[in-house]
């Protein structure tokens, strides 16, 4: 490693504008996913160590609420330079720690990097409202005031923009941050810190504490001082977090699982559906929250959708993420693989056809060769977890309420996708699919100008759009009355 990756591959977490060591040296080995081997060491922080960094922005939080939205912009539009500047690095840096193909990660680098531009834009836009008071001699309004301190949990499978969501808003906000980086990826996050500093963060509003997620989330959850708590990650480790926000009635923000449902109807052209659903289901070699986990296709296309998805899957290149020819990376880790073996054993077991290369093929202990299982149900797991790799559930249907019901089936509702040129029948499943989002007849849903989240058990609140910064504010109302001045 050399010149620019040495310079942006920090081993020490970011507290209050400096580089900080845990106690004792204590540090968690940092491994590539496609070789397993340790790529370098990130402190695991002790408690002590999260409370300062809870001091830290707790004291920067008095200054930045009160900076100027312009110079909060600046800074955001100067940490945006630096990461475009660096994007190449940061790629290779993230393709190093999480696995996913480099083109993959370059795409990831620009889209995180959008965030920090779009939250620089909209600083100036947290506007509150005048209201028409009873009493003319009133004046009755709303401002928007930062929440405070926010505690930010990310996961692994999109270690930039995952932070950059949410920092970008809660910055523009005026809140200041603690991040909370995930085990596996604290490179990114601590790349992004060198920067920030480069940009002018300095003074504690934004930290990167390395240290286990539970560790991180005693310590804040329990802290009056932290309000606000934002996490992606499981349905599961949400609750939890839910239910230790509840002391301290903190704000939370909750992005969490997904079961997407993809349907394509008798209209489409198949190619299109097909290329639809392969990018769907593939992309981060599964490990999406909106991937199509479930792909209902009418029966009338079914036999032709799954032999041209088969071909396709089976042509595409599984390896490490640096060789540019390869389309699938790594899964994060080994209990991914067993996961994934174990879904694709239950549906066998209950009926199923398995369709793919062999296992026996994969290039390392951490790949899992893409898999299809057709004639997916209900009794079969892959049609109630998230496989979170490169397995794809397709099954046949009939009509669009059946259709409507089955994806509807679920504790889950972050994004689903629709296939079909049919005016009525898109209003019909706008109207019907439980869901935060929906793509019709496109599966690039994302982006920093969109209003991402779930509804049900995929999450609480939004990210990106203007809705992403309402939810680093809270609103103030003031009624200014007109009594007599006193006499002089
Ligand atoms: P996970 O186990 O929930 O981990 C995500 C993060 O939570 C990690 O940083 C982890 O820290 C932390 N964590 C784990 N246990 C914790 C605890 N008890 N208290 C506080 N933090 C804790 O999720 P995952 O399986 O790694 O990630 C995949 C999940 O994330 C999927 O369900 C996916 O759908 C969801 N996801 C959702 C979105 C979205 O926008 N809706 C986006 C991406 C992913 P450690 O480093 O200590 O493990």
């Amino acid at each position: 490693m050399e010149g620019d990756e040495k310079a942006l591959m920090r081993e020490q977490a970011f507290v209050g504008g400096g580089w900080i060591d845990a106690p004792d040296n204590d540090r968690r080995a940092v491994s590539d996913p496609a070789t397993e081997q340790v790529i370098g060491h990130a402190p695991e922080l002790q408690s002590t160590h999260i409370e300062e960094a809870i001091n830290a922005a707790s004291r920067a939080f008095v200054t930045w609420r009160c900076t100027s939205c312009v110079e909060r912009a600046n800074k955001l539009l100067a940490w945006y330079e630096g990461m475009q500047e660096h994007a190449e690095t940061l790629a290779r840096l993230m393709t190093l720690e999480q696995g996913k193909p480099l083109a993959e990660a370059r795409g990831e680098v620009d889209y995180a990097a959008s965030f920090l531009r779009w939250f620089a834009e909209e600083a100036r836009r947290a506007t509150g409202e005048t209201i028409p008071p009873e009493d003319p001699a009133f004046a009755i309004g709303t401002t928007r005031q930062p929440v405070g301190v926010a505690a930010i949990i990310t996961p692994w499978n999109f270690p930039l923009a995952m932070i950059t969501r949410k920092v970008g808003a809660a910055l523009a906000a005026g809140c200041t941050t603690l991040i909370n980086p995930a085990s596996q990826t604290p490179f990114s996050a601590l790349a992004l810190a060198v920067l920030a500093e480069r940009a002018g963060l300095t003074n504690g509003e934004f930290n990167v504490v390395t240290c286990s997620g539970k560790r991180f989330s005693e310590t804040v959850c329990a802290d009056d001082r932290v309000r606000a708590l934002s996490f992606t990650g499981s349905t599961q480790v949400g609750r939890q977090l839910l239910r230790q926000s509840a002391d301290t009635v903190k704000c939370t923000a909750m992005e969490l699982g997904g079961n997407a449902p993809f349907i394509v109807c008798d209209d489409v052209d198949l190619e299109t559906a097909v290329d639809g659903a392969i990018a769907a289901k593939f992309q981060t070699s599964g490990q999406d929250c909106v991937a199509a986990n479930r792909i209902f296709v009418h029966r009338s296309l079914y036999e032709d959708f799954l032999k041209r998805f088969a071909e396709r899957m089976n042509a595409m290149s599984v390896g490490n993420g640096f060789n540019e020819d390869n389309e699938i990376g790594p899964l994060i880790n080994r209990d991914a693989i067993e996961k994934a073996q174990a879904l694709v054993d239950d549906a066998r077991n209950k009926g199923a056809r398995i369709i793919g290369r062999d296992q026996d093929g994969a290039p390392g202990p951490q790949f899992f060769m893409p898999t299809l299982v057709a004639d997916f149900n209900t009794e079969m797991r892959v049609s109630v977890e998230e496989a979170f790799a490169p397995v794809a559930a397709i099954c046949a249907f009939d009509d669009d309420d059946e259709v409507i019901m089955a994806a509807n089936d679920t504790i889950y509702g972050l994004a689903s996708y629709v296939y079909t040129h049919d005016d009525a029948r898109i209003r019909k499943f706008l109207r019907e699919l439980e869901c935060g989002m929906v793509g019709v007849n496109t599966m690039d849903i994302t982006g920093p100008h969109v209003p991402f989240g779930g509804v049900k058990q995929s999450g609480l609140g939004r990210e990106g759009a203007h809705a992403g910064m309402e939810e680093y504010l809270e609103t103030q109302y003031y009624c200014i009355g007109n009594g007599p001045r006193p006499e002089r």
